[in-house]
């Protein structure tokens, strides 16, 4: 059973349509649709004047009887507003729980954001995906695309059976003194997929105590400039990489913890998409 409502939706060619967008998943009863959140495809939709496929990010409640788990996916913007959020969804909740849940006590309830914010609980909550998903992503390789002259830098994609993820790779004015050129800012770009391959949401390699001792060390040599601890690896991964003198007189716990991990093994490879999606230039 799902539930859907439908929207105006706007596409960028200026097309107004009506589109069916779906607001409950009961994973249990709609496997293709849990798929789709798994490969993105969810609520993807095309426009009917230009073709042109369009992701329509909305609100859905995410329910899954076999684990337990009673999810409210709210939009990525909508972090910012995590307390008040949580306020209004158990309200909201209160109702709702009584027309689809018998047992309501035994589900556990989550808030996330956005697809992303899904797939790093499930990988955690859903012990199938934990046990098979999680193992792929591991060993599959994962693709490495540099976009130059974007406004996107580029992404690491990770791919497991049924898992797509893709992880946008960041260049800050702020490394510009550090990086030359165009070549300069792809080779930091490499070196920053590879902190993202080591360390991300989804699928990261540090084991528990090798995470905490990285946050350990954040809050002694905090970064510069990344939010989060992900990002904050992958950024220091490439300022490591790219002149490892410079770092060491920075961040000398850092560059010790980076040292340390070059001896971990890291099954995942990255491959590079670069050269078969962008054209060399002629001449
Ligand atoms: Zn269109």
């Amino acid at each position: 059973m799902a539930l859907r409502a439908t929207y105006e939706i706007r596409c960028g060619c200026g097309t107004t349509f009506a589109g069916d967008i779906c607001e409950y998943v009961f994973a249990e009863h709609d496997p293709e649709l849990k798929d789709s959140i798994l490969s993105g495809e969810f609520n993807r939709m095309a426009c009917p004047s230009c073709a042109r496929g369009l992701h329509v990010e909305n609100r859905f409640l995410y329910r899954d009887e076999r684990n337990k788990l009673w999810v409210w996916v709210c939009k990525r913007e909508e972090e910012a507003r995590r307390d008040m959020l949580a306020g209004e969804l158990i309200e909201k909740n209160a109702s709702l729980e009584f027309h689809f849940l018998e047992d309501r006590e035994s589900y556990r309830k989550f808030l996330v954001f956005g697809r992303e914010g899904l797939l790093e609980l499930l990988l955690k909550e859903d012990r199938t995906l934990k046990r098979k998903e999680a193992r792929s992503l591991k060993t599959n390789p994962a693709h490495r695309l540099i976009l130059e002259g974007k406004e996107d830098a580029g992404y690491l994609f990770l791919s497991g059976e049924k898992i797509r993820i893709s992880l946008p790779l960041k260049f800050s004015e702020a490394h510009r003194k550090q990086v030359k050129g165009l070549e300069g800012k792809k080779r930091w770009l490499r070196y920053y997929s590879q902190g993202l391959n080591v360390h991300n949401p989804y699928s990261s390699f540090l084991t528990r105590k090798l995470r905490l001792k990285w946050n350990r060390i954040r809050e002694k040599e905090p970064p510069g400039g990344a939010a989060n601890e992900f990002d904050d690896f992958a950024e220091s991964w490439a300022g490591y990489r790219m002149d490892r003198k410079r770092f060491k007189a920075r961040y000398p716990e850092r560059r010790l913890f980076f040292d340390a991990l070059r001896t971990v093994s890291i099954p995942r490879r990255v491959r590079s998409l670069d050269a078969r999606l962008i054209p060399r230039e002629s001449g």
